[in-house]
């Protein structure tokens, strides 16, 4: 299920107060101008402009915390420089200059997202770059060392032993939940075709809910009817259908697995991330069913003490949908920690967890022939974040650190 609202956004205010900061700190100026000439020539001064402020600031990080300022002052969803870019050049751009303009923003994207990329980790820029300089010309290295004195009585390097990254142990403790319940374990591609990912779902063509997902789609298939074209997949729902195709009714099924959206990095987005759903299909299961399932999971996960809420939403392949929230575990409920107002919970008490509904009936419609009839069957559906769910766990606040691969970061988890 593509449960987009559940996600976490990032708290506006702080973002555009750590901008300032860093502006002030780093006395940069650069915002980004309205356009009112949009030839050639202006654009290239624009981009030139952009592009010399960019290396500037870039010149100017010295730390992690400065990076991350800087990766969100940049490339920010929302806000950020080249959101603003698009929205400015791109979008205030007249017909006929829109093509040429697309192109060079297109271009000064790419740049922008190398750049900051390439000032990443500025503690270890030095070292690591000589690293992998003499990791890239082994015989040089083996030579090196045939001249250095060698002693063989010395101890030998000690190779660390690898740890479970907190996402996929967030992921493995979420499935073994359902794995006592009697769920079995499914996976499928991560490229996907339109039809599952979209029209099997009850996303026909032009329905207004596919704008909720920002695709990716794999280049030059405009020949190819829509139903074929690949994708990667925007959710890990298209495992329901493939299994539903070679599965008989009953089902329980737990579906994990990496999905991929068109969302720039940025402290609660990344451009791949995780879902765990789920699926149950019987005669006579109810929305009493769906509740007593999630709420013994969430109890399940969390500890025996939390409880549970559900809401009306809308996703087009459950009917009815609902979020559901557990109350929160950092708090306890009460919206504060001792004097100082919890943040993950807002101060609400409650943290969106998960989407969920029973099975829309047209969904069935496309596995008729596998034998379900949404006359006799009904079933239930919900799908979650592990990403957000291992941030809240383990108190972190940007999602960024998981996909770093800082070592430093991950041996905490060892
Ligand atoms: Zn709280």
């Amino acid at each position: 299920m593509s449960f987009r609202a559940v996600r976490s956004r990032a708290p506006r205010g702080e973002s555009v107060s750590r901008n300032l900061l860093f502006q002030h700190k780093h006395n940069v100026t650069y915002t980004v101008p309205k356009l009112k000439d949009f030839s050639p020539e202006a654009l290239d001064k624009a981009a030139e402009k952009l592009l010399a402020s960019l290396e500037k600031e870039a010149a100017e990080v010295k730390s992690e915390s400065d990076w991350k300022v800087f990766r969100d002052r940049w490339i920010a969803r929302k806000n950020g420089i080249l959101a603003q870019v698009n929205d400015q050049w791109l979008k205030a751009a007249p017909k006929e200059s829109k093509r040429d303009v697309g192109q060079r923003v297109n271009d000064l994207k790419s740049k922008v997202e190398q750049t900051v990329e390439a000032s990443q980790n500025p503690d270890k820029r030095g070292p690591a770059g000589r690293a992998k300089t003499r990791s890239a010309a082994p015989s040089r290295a083996v030579a090196e060392v045939s001249d250095a004195c060698l002693d063989i009585t010395l101890p030998g390097v000690r190779r660390s032993i690898g740890a479970e990254h907190p996402i996929i142990r967030a992921m493995n403790e979420m499935v073994a939940v359902f794995r006592n319940l009697g769920y079995s374990v499914q996976e499928g591609p991560e490229i996907e075709t339109d039809y599952y990912n979209f029209e099997a779902l009850n996303f026909p063509p032009n329905h207004p809910a596919r704008d909720m997902q920002d695709t990716l789609f794999i280049a030059n298939q405009e020949s190819k009817p829509l139903r074929e074209r690949l994708l990667l997949r925007t959710h890990t729902s298209p495992v329901q259908i493939r299994t539903m195709e070679k599965m008989k009714p009953p089902i329980r099924i737990v579906i994990p697995g990496k999905v991929h959206r068109n969302d720039p990095p940025d402290a609660s987005h990344s451009p791949m991330f995780h879902q765990i759903e789920g699926l149950a299909v019987d005669t006579n299961i109810t929305f009493g069913d769906l509740k007593g399932t999630l709420d013994h999971a969430m109890k399940a996960f969390f500890g025996s003490s939390v409880k549970t809420s559900f809401r009306p939403s809308f996703f087009p392949f459950t009917e009815p949908s609902a979020e559901m929230m557990v109350s929160c575990f950092i708090c306890g409920g009460s919206g504060r920690r001792g004097s100082e107002p919890c943040r993950p919970c807002k101060q609400t008490g409650w943290i969106e967890i998960l989407g969920c509904g029973m099975v829309d009936p047209n969904v069935f419609e496309f596995v008729k022939n596998n034998g379900y009839d949404s006359r006799k069957l009904s079933g239930f559906a919900f799908g979650m974040g592990p990403d957000r769910i291992a941030l809240l766990k383990y108190g972190l606040d940007d999602l960024q650190v998981f996909f770093q691969n800082d070592v430093r970061f991950l041996r905490q988890f060892a």
